[in-house]
């Protein structure tokens, strides 16, 4: 990826879409074929606001005008045009769901700008049955996209509103199958590893040793990492197969900070 093109745009500063004008031919509503067992099935709020993501992942996601790096994986693309956005946000901000730019969801925390919950799901590379562990639930919405690729999806939120508000709509949204709990993600989810790939959808200073130790190996961390005010680097992590630890910086983001519980 060219970093200094993707640094200047791909970070989660707002960033006002230009005026939408897409031609929406060559997009259907999404069809309610069987899936693969165990792969989210179609949710009530998918049939909502269809044009608006096609519109998003056309725009924001698969052909950005704008210099960032496009994403081509199909199935990411796919699971991006599924799942329902306004549906995990507060009714009063349903309007700003498609927007390119992360969207407060209360307790001083955001839902990721489209862009970039796509670009870091494509990055896990995740396989069908991989075993994924999300730091960060704030709406659900990243575990929804993450529900669309594999069964096995694990998520860790630390405030406990956000949390519970989190659960509901994944229930009402029929993603029941993922996994959540109310915690210090700093520490993973030992009884659940190890994990094939893990995504911490906050800022961290340094990579959480737990997480490391939870890793696969063969398998990658997807992580925001540097300071609460300031721009962050995102960074792919890899273990190779002998364990050994590979990293390289992806783009700059701007992501909430990973707190610790007192
Ligand atoms: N992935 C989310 C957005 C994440 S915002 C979505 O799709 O909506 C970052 C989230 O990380 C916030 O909800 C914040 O409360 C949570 N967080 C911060 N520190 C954490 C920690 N130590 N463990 C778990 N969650 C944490």
């Amino acid at each position: 990826m060219a970093t200094g093109q993707a640094t200047r745009r791909a970070g989660q500063d707002l960033w006002l879409a230009a005026p939408i004008c897409a031609c929406l031919l060559g997009w259907q509503a999404p069809a309610a074929e069987p899936r693969a067992p165990g792969i989210a099935a179609l949710s009530p709020a998918a049939a909502e606001r269809v044009a608006d993501r096609m519109r998003m992942v056309e725009e924001q996601i698969a052909r950005p005008r704008d210099g960032r790096t496009p994403v081509t994986s199909a199935a990411v693309i796919e699971a991006m045009k599924t799942v329902p956005r306004h549906a995990f946000l507060p009714p009063a901000s349903h309007h700003l769901a498609y927007v390119d730019a992360p969207v407060p969801i209360g307790h001083g925390q955001t839902i990721s700008q489209p862009y970039i919950v796509a670009l870091m799901t494509e990055l896990l590379e995740l396989t069908p049955g991989a075993r994924v562990l999300e730091i960060g639930t704030g709406s659900g919405y990243q575990a929804a996209v993450l529900a669309q690729l594999t069964p096995h999806v694990y998520t860790i939120e630390i405030i406990k509103p956000l949390a519970d508000r989190a659960r509901s709509t994944l229930d009402e949204q029929g993603y029941r199958s993922i996994q959540t709990r109310r915690s210090d993600g700093y520490f993973g989810w030992p009884v659940e590893a190890p994990f094939d790939a893990i995504i911490v959808t906050c800022a961290a200073g340094h990579l959480p040793p737990p997480l490391w130790e939870q890793l696969k190996p063969g398998g990658r961390i997807v992580i925001p990492i540097g300071g609460p005010r300031e721009t962050q680097r995102l960074v792919v992590i890899t273990k190779t197969a002998a364990g050994e630890r590979q990293s390289r910086t992806v783009t700059s983001v701007r992501f909430v900070p990973l707190t610790r519980e007192e």
